[in-house]
């Protein structure tokens, strides 16, 4: 049996982890995009880099004998998630999106949506003058003519340009704390903070930290994804699916 599993995510490699410990006898290959240095390596088989489309992830599907697929990228790798639709469909292969949920404000949370980084960038003028941008290094673009605002943006590689020309770049990857969160606002002056909605626990952190300090977010949607694709919101209940439906054996307690 060969699982194949789109990753780029924790919960990707949290995946591939599970079915390591529990399914020994399962062949797991997880695939990576190849846009970060050094990344993380779950256990099992890795590739990195493009199928060329939906047309090549159905041909590597099909040659590679996949059983199952496994989209578990980040929500707003929204390409690879439709590839990976239409991709499914064409060789036939069951496929289980796995996404963790969005986050949801509380009591306290000043948060403005944005459906997009350009209508973010849009709104940081009324907002505040130092800015913390976590959206990753890619897009920077979107804010490169702010020029009255400062930014520290963050992000595991280097950007490049173009970005914003008062800008500090901090390289670091989560799980952040919120030690750390509280830190790195009141020494940088943050008045205002830029996300996606990534959910998850390892970057929730800055959002305790801005309720706290009572700094407003703007908060960028996630994109469509593909319809009719049965979804999981965690490791452990994709691992589940996939023991039901290779007859795996049962997967308990496997979060
Ligand atoms: P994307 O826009 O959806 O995908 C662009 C192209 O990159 C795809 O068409 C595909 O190329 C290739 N690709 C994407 N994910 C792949 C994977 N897991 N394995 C092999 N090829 C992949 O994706 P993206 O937003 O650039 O994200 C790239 C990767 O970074 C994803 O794996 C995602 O999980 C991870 N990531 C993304 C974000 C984010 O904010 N977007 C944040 C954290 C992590 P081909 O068409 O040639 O197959």
């Amino acid at each position: 049996m060969h699982v194949l599993i789109l990753g780029g995510t924790s919960e990707a490699r949290r995946l591939a982890e599970i079915l390591a410990a529990q399914a020994p006898d399962l062949t797991v290959t997880s695939s990576l995009a190849g846009r970060v240095t050094a990344p993380r390596l779950p256990p099992g088989e890795v590739r990195i880099g493009g199928f060329g489309g939906a047309g090549g992830l159905a041909d590597w599907l099909g040659a590679h004998h996949v059983d199952a697929l496994i989209d578990a990228t980040h929500p707003f790798a929204a390409t690879i998630s439709f590839n990976a639709a239409e991709a499914a469909a064409t060789a036939h292969v069951p496929l289980l999106a796995l996404r963790r949920p969005g986050w949801v404000a509380g009591d306290g949370d000043v948060w403005h949506e944005a459906g997009s980084l350009e209508e973010a960038a849009a709104l940081l003028p009324a907002l505040g003058r130092r800015v913390f941008l976590t959206t990753g290094r890619m897009g920077l673009a979107a804010f490169a003519a702010l020029a009255d605002l400062w930014f520290l943006v963050r992000s595991v590689d280097a950007p490049e340009p173009p970005w914003p020309p008062r800008m500090e770049v901090l390289l670091d990857r989560g799980p952040f704390t919120l030690d750390g969160e509280r830190e790195l606002l009141r020494r940088h002056r943050i008045d205002v903070v830029v996300t996606k909605d990534s959910g998850g626990a390892a970057t929730a952190p800055k959002l305790t930290a801005a309720r706290e300090a009572g700094v407003s977010v703007v908060v960028v949607r996630r994109p469509p994804v593909p319809v009719g694709v049965p979804e999981a919101t965690g490791p452990g209940q994709a691992a589940r699916w996939l023991g039901t439906l290779l007859e795996l054996g049962v997967f308990l307690d496997s979060d």
